[in-house]
């Protein structure tokens, strides 16, 4: 008798992925746990010990770590997310607001 239950699944089984591709995407939670950060060098140490060159730097806005962006072909920035778990870069120029959170793979 009772086979009218469909409606309370569908709440519970949406998968993991914390990104939306129809603007809803929630908001980046990493950005709570930045403090000030002072960038640590100007150019990308792991380039320059390897004399490549990058198309632009990136911070990490946990630790201040400089490393080239993804459009570099080396991507270290990338790397530095790969290795520490630090999910936000920012532009190396104090002016800009641009950030990017490799977690939610948007700017934030
Ligand atoms: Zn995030
Ligand atoms: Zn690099
Ligand atoms: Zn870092």
């Amino acid at each position: 008798m009772d086979t009218s239950r469909d409606g309370a699944h569908h709440l519970m089984s949406s998968s993991a992925t914390p990104i939306s591709l129809n603007g809803s995407a929630p908001r980046c939670g990493h950005l709570d746990e930045l403090g000030p950060v002072t960038p640590r060098s100007g150019g990308c140490p792991a380039c320059q010990a390897a004399g490549d060159t990058w198309t632009r730097l990136r911070v990490c806005l946990n630790c201040g770590w400089v490393a080239c962006s993804d459009d570099s072909p080396q991507q270290h920035g990338r790397a530095h997310y790969q290795e520490t778990d630090h999910p936000l870069v920012g532009a190396l120029e104090p002016e800009s607001t641009w950030r990017w959170c490799y977690v939610h793979q948007r700017q934030v």
